[in-house]
């Protein structure tokens, strides 16, 4: 019986490298993932098991070179730094639920937890909720502009791509990553206007390329900082 494609079917815990079947795959490939930060091999099929492990062991210091190129992980502990709105923010935790909130003059993130085993879940949960706060608005700052309107927004934590539109009858439902409120809030417009641009036009052509800078301005900036700073945003929350 033939496994499923995406199914994992091997790990190497030591090299940090995880083995995935893939149906359509003619070869093994090797990428980086920095939302898990490991290697993912792709194997086609379970036959080539042998082959992919070969090719792993063949490709070691390029693996470890690789993993250790990633940005260094910004877990949610008290005391740690996590970058918001493209700055560093102290995790700060506080006893008293009414010292809650973000103090953006400082640069802190002020956290009640009264169990201690609560503050990591709580700082996502306060990056995911001031994440879709902004989205949102965004979303509907640029729609409005082309006088479109948006069906649904979903704050996800995506693995590939910071954004995503489907449109369907003029109506559209977009999927962000909440990451996106760890980069610069005009890295967070540009994908929110890159979206909303798909309402007009689904592709990557020229003319979506000109309904994008029509209502965001100058794109060339944000693209630049997420190509560079993309796998920072990963770190964000990594245990290590
Ligand atoms: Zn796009």
């Amino acid at each position: 019986m033939a496994l499923d494609s995406g199914t994992y079917i091997y790990t190497d815990a030591k090299l940090n490298v995880v083995y995935s079947n893939s149906l359509r795959a003619k070869r093994v490939t090797l990428k980086v993932n920095p939302k898990e930060r490991n290697i993912k091999v792709t194997v086609p099929g379970l036959k080539a098991l042998p082959t992919a492990k070969n090719f792993v062991e063949k490709n070691k210091l390029w693996i470890t070179q690789q993993l250790e190129l990633l940005p260094p992980a910004q877990p949610f502990e008290v005391g740690g730094f996590i970058m918001f709105h493209g700055k560093l923010y102290l995790l700060n935790r506080i006893s008293s639920p009414k010292g809650f909130k973000i103090d953006h003059e400082r640069q802190i993130i002020n956290v009640y937890s009264p169990d201690i085993s609560t503050f990591s879940g709580r700082i996502r949960r306060i990056l995911i909720s001031e994440a879709r706060s902004d989205l949102d608005n965004a979303s509907i700052y640029y729609a409005s502009k082309l006088h479109r309107k948006i069906n649904k927004i979903s704050i996800r934590d995506t693995a590939t791509r910071w954004g995503s539109c489907i449109t369907r009858n003029g109506l559209g439902n977009i999927n962000y990553s909440w990451r996106l409120i760890c980069a610069p809030k005009y890295v967070l417009n540009y994908v929110a206007a890159h979206e909303c641009a798909h309402l007009i036009e689904a592709n990557h052509s020229k003319s979506f390329w000109n309904v994008c800078s029509e209502i965001y301005g100058e794109i060339n900036k944000p693209r630049q900082w997420l190509k560079l700073n993309g796998p920072l945003l990963y770190a964000v929350g990594a245990k290590f």
